[in-house]
């Protein structure tokens, strides 16, 4: 198997007795864009939080760029890593969430400055001069002083993006990134995303939004029930499904 940045093996999660995760195996190859489908419930946003280690797994483990997330390698064994190094450990996995998390009672510069500074322990100058060139390219260069509220849910999205890009990392993952935006500040955040894809960044996106899967994915998977149900290019998930339940899916959302 080649080495992905991002490998998910055999990955299985319960909450109690129900199976959100039912083995997963998933491979993401650097500088490519990989589009999760599927329907409500379907264990989308479990499975990037794993990748994340916002969640344990049970069985199996993820892996990004080689190092297992969440665990340090002790010869044969796995130990779990203290909290300290999770949270240096995930700068390097971006998350952007459907509801933009960010900091409240932080400007806008501050949100984008906060984990590079505290997580990374980079030099604080430095570091707010990297956030103003990524707040430019996202379009806000001119918000850095302004606070969450006073802001629409379009730009509050981008400078979770600038955010999330603060700390390098090697790879973005978004949660619905549009669904909680009013349908005419969804354009804004999908240029964002768009221009991060055409410029190489590697990204696993959850949406709904089948536009923006056929035009940039490089891979489209489609879950049910916490199984990659398939997998392939848009042209082959997206035109010529060939399981039925993908079919089902695609008729009530195309
Ligand atoms: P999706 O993002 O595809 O809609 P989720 O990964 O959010 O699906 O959820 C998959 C299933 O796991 C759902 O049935 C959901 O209710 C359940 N679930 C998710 N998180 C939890 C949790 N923390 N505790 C219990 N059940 C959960
Ligand atoms: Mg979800």
């Amino acid at each position: 198997m080649s080495a992905g940045l991002v490998e998910v093996h055999g990955v299985h999660k319960s909450y109690g007795t129900l199976e959100v995760l039912a083995g997963i195996d998933l491979v993401v190859q650097p500088g490519e864009v990989t589009v999760v489908i599927g329907p409500s419930g379907s264990g989308k946003s479990t499975l990037l939080r794993v990748i994340n280690h916002l969640e344990r797994v049970d069985r199996g483990f993820v892996a990004v760029g080689g190092e297992v997330v969440g665990y340090e390698r002790r010869g044969d064994t796995l130990r779990e890593l203290r909290e300290k190094d999770v949270l240096r450990q995930r700068t390097q996995i971006g998350f952007v969430f459907q509801s933009f998390n960010l900091f409240p009672h932080l400007t806008v510069l501050e949100n984008v400055v906060e984990a590079p500074v505290h997580a990374q322990g980079r030099p604080r100058r430095e570091v707010e001069a990297e956030a103003r060139v990524l707040l430019e390219r996202v379009g806000l260069s001119d918000k850095a002083d302004a606070r969450p509220r006073q802001l629409s849910g379009g730009q509050q999205q981008r400078v979770a993006i600038a955010r999330a890009l603060a700390t390098r990392p090697e790879v973005l993952l978004f949660d619905e990134p549009t669904s909680a935006l009013d349908p005419e500040l969804v354009g804004e955040v999908l240029d964002v995303i768009r221009d991060l894809a055409h410029s190489g960044t590697t990204l696993v996106v959850v949406t709904h939004e089948m536009g923006f899967a056929r035009e940039l994915a490089d891979t489209v998977v489609f879950m049910d029930g916490g199984r990659i149900v398939e997998q392939g290019t848009p042209a082959q998930v997206l035109d010529h499904p060939q399981h039925a339940r993908t079919r089902a899916f695609l008729d009530k959302v195309l």
